[in-house]
């Protein structure tokens, strides 16, 4: 930080909220010769690896509401950017965070750090550098993460004839904001589970790592299901047909919103963090095993065809008109 050190009082603030973000030490963890303190950090990566990279802002009253629980802001930018290498099918290995702070407010960062704690344990992932500057609150997160060299999963891998996967639920975190912005009205209990999968969305980093092999292409669904597969879709110059009826919707969903409300948070909502990924017609058998063994449900949704356009099918086979005001209004 170049200005206003002694206000924010800069290395205190980092000794006390952002040296000690660490999980046990393991094999992954173990990849850190020196974190937070130098002026690099240094990283040891093992031959046959290549290092998956990626950052992410988050702005308050853009990302994230700018009153949010600063526990809750730090769980889901890291999961958020975590989020990212799982869609590559990639293993954390370090991440560095440059957090742009308005004040040292020491509940607030008390509260940033616990909660950046607890995410980075849950994703064994070190807290190894980063900086600190005073202005409006934003937070951006640098992953650093190890594939197989010349494994990793991409976008650009789909098939004509593959089908088209989606794990989890889609729609929760769309219907959590409309919670927030009161345009829908649930009761307290649902309201917490939206919350929940809004602030805490799971990374699927080991779903990534076991379809290294198997998917032909895959997406993690940041901006919704039709703009993600849309990415896949265009990267491997293919089409899609997604079934609507086949969609993965949360019991909670489908007991507390009206269902063609529901179909439209599923199928543009953003801010779920599931995979979308492709799995060609000789692997396909392999993912209801994947699904047992990790506990995820795993939706087979659509096909991938010729062409170059999403098509999605409603209940009675007839293809929607995803150009209409109602399917615009989420994007
Ligand atoms: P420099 O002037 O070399 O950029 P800084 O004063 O910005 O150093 O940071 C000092 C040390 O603290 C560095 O190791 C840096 O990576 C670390 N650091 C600064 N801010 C953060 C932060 N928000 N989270 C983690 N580490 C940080
Ligand atoms: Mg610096």
């Amino acid at each position: 930080m170049s200005n206003d050190r002694q206000n924010l009082s800069e290395f205190g603030l980092i000794t006390r909220f952002f040296s000690d973000i660490s999980p046990p030490l393991t094999a992954q963890t173990s990849s850190v010769e020196l974190g937070v303190g130098d002026d690099c950090a240094l990283l040891n990566i093992a031959a046959g690896q290549q290092l998956a990279l990626s950052i992410d802002t988050l702005v308050a009253g853009r990302h994230f509401p700018i009153d949010a629980d600063s526990a809750d802001i730090a769980h889901r930018a890291l999961a958020v950017s975590i989020s990212d290498l799982a869609a590559m099918g990639a293993t954390p290995l370090a991440f560095t965070l440059a957090i742009s702070l308005p004040e040292a407010d020491f509940n607030w960062l008390r509260g940033f750090s616990h909660g950046l704690k607890e995410a980075a344990g849950r994703y064994r992932i070190p807290l190894i550098g980063g900086d600190t500057t005073r202005g409006p609150l934003a937070i951006t997160l640098q992953v650093h993460g190890t594939v197989p060299a010349g494994n990793s999963l991409q976008r650009s891998g789909a098939g004509v004839g593959d089908s088209i996967y989606a794990s989890g639920y889609l729609g929760d975190a769309a219907a959590a904001l409309a919670v927030l912005n009161t345009s829908c009205e649930v009761g307290a209990e649902e309201q917490q589970y939206f919350l929940t999968r809004f602030y805490q969305p799971a990374a699927r980093l080991s779903l990534g790592q076991r379809l290294l092999g198997i998917a032909s292409a895959a997406i993690d669904i940041s901006d919704g299901l039709l703009a993600d597969l849309g990415h896949i879709v265009t990267a491997s110059k293919v089409g899609a047909t997604v079934y609507s009826r086949r969609l993965p919707i949360s019991p909670v969903m489908t007991a507390s919103v009206e269902s063609r409300q529901a179909l439209m948070y599923a199928l543009t909502g953003g801010d779920d963090y599931e995979l979308c990924f492709t799995v060609p017609p000789s692997k396909v058998a392999m993912v209801n095993t994947i699904a047992e063994q990790l506990n995820i449900p795993l939706t087979h949704i659509g096909e991938i065809t010729e062409g170059d356009k999403i098509t999605c099918l409603d209940h009675n086979n007839k293809a929607i008109d995803l150009n209409s005001a109602g399917y615009q209004h989420f994007r």
